[in-house]
């Protein structure tokens, strides 16, 4: 037994509920979601169907096929954040890890697609950190 977690996209207008119960988090370094998260991976939480409720702005979501590939995008036409969606082949619902108002509960946390990495990925494990900008703003 877990109970529900919360979500919503970056301007608030989407909004939804799920189980907090994943299956599976996914660090996808492919080719695809380097482009949509126009960074080194996107972080793809795997949920099953019908765990999900919207609360509000779910007409303000686009979805984008990718051609030749099981690959799909879903995100706010107001502020391009990525939101759920079911996969193509309608097996679970995705869910931007990022989009979530909290920890999510996860069975198994994999990096996936690692052949296909960025040429920089490998750099971003040894980078500087800095609690915000490094000038101390
Ligand atoms: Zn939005
Ligand atoms: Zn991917």
């Amino acid at each position: 037994m877990s109970g529900k977690i919360d979500g919503a996209c970056l301007c608030g207008e989407i909004r939804y509920e799920i189980n907090n119960r994943f299956d599976q988090l996914y660090f996808c370094h492919c080719k695809q979601c380097q482009k949509t998260s126009g960074s080194v991976y996107l972080s793809n939480l795997f949920c099953e169907v019908g765990s999900l409720s919207w609360l509000s702005g779910e007409n303000l979501i686009k979805r984008f096929d990718y051609p030749g590939r099981e690959f799909s995008n879903a995100f706010c036409k107001m502020c391009g954040s990525g939101v759920p969606y079911l996969n193509a082949n309608g097996t679970a619902i995705v869910v931007r890890a990022g989009s979530l108002n909290g920890k999510p509960i996860v069975e198994t946390t994999s990096r996936i697609f690692y052949a296909e990495r960025s040429q920089w990925a490998d750099e971003c494990e040894t980078a500087n950190t800095y609690a915000r900008f490094p000038w101390g703003a």
